[in-house]
């Protein structure tokens, strides 16, 4: 029978890969290559990030960890095309990032909320810009409320929801404009514990209902070892990648294992480990 390939998948075409060359790994959707950022600031300068180099595939969860300083929101800001690098690249697909492009979805830990917008309107607000007609729009709108739980809310204003709420909206407007990339830099830093575990398992569906690629930024060991498959570990002065982790553990994780326990205990040696 055609169509099965070696792996047991069957090709979309209907017949089997050839072995070997079609079958190779899926293309990288966002790659960093040899990337630094030296602040020229009026005393000494700083080198946030020297020779950053790794990739994210194609619908893989990435999570960049380490100590405060050591260059996570430089190296986030960077990638999203809001910062210069002073070195290297960003290729998001293949094409040099050179400024914020709505190819990505980005969330900021301040939430970055419009406290004049409601939440329907701030869901919708990467959306005005694109040239869908108004009743796509609201569509859209309606589907990424329903996906973070906030359907109830669309005509809430941004005061009156707790932080977690205003992340879900923020989230939602990140996916609003269907970006290939989910960009986000310690979106739960500012929720409680509770919440916080919440929202871990909220994205996780998310991402795997929308087969996102993510690249989320944590100073949180037990956040990144619930969430990732690769955990890119950074040392400080200068920002560095210190060790690349795959997570090989299966979802959900449960933070009682003692595999669980295992990667915590190696990535926090990591980011304490000195040159
Ligand atoms: P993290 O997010 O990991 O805490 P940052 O990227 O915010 O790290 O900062 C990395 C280093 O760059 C720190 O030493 C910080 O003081 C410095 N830095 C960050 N932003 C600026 C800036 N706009 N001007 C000068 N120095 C900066
Ligand atoms: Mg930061």
């Amino acid at each position: 029978m055609a169509g099965v390939n070696d792996d047991g998948t069957v090709g979309d075409d209907g017949t089997a890969d050839d072995a070997g060359a079609s079958r190779s790994p899926p293309a990288a959707s966002v790659a960093l290559d040899r990337v630094g950022k030296t602040y020229a600031a009026d005393g000494d300068p700083v080198r946030a990030l020297d020779d950053v180099s790794f990739s994210v595939a194609d619908g893989e969860f990435v999570c960049l960890v380490g100590p405060s300083g050591c260059g996570k929101t430089t190296l986030f800001r960077v990638v999203a095309g809001l910062t210069e690098a002073t070195d290297g690249r960003v290729l998001l697909d293949g094409t040099e990032v050179t400024a914020p492009t709505t190819d990505m979805g980005v969330v900021f830990q301040e939430y970055h909320l419009f406290p004049w917008l409601t939440v329907a309107e701030n869901v919708g607000f990467g959306l005005e810009r694109s040239d869908r007609p108004a009743a796509e729009r609201e569509a859209r709108v309606d589907e990424m409320l329903a996906l973070v739980g906030l359907t109830e809310f669309r005509d809430a204003y941004p005061k009156s929801l707790s932080g977690g709420m205003k992340q879900r909206v923020a989230i939602a407007r990140a996916l609003a404009v269907d970006p290939d990339l989910l960009l986000m830099d310690e979106p739960f830093g500012a929720v409680d514990a509770q919440t916080r575990e919440m929202l871990q398992r909220e994205l996780l569906d998310v991402w795997a209902s929308t087969g996102k690629t993510v690249l989320f930024v944590t100073h949180d060991v037990a956040e990144a070892v619930t969430l990732a498959d690769r955990i890119v570990v950074m040392a400080a002065e200068p920002g560095r990648v210190r060790e690349v982790v795959d997570v090989d553990v299966e979802r959900p994780r449960e933070r009682g294992d003692a595999a669980f326990a295992e990667y915590v205990g190696r990535v926090r040696e990591l980011i304490g480990a000195h040159p």
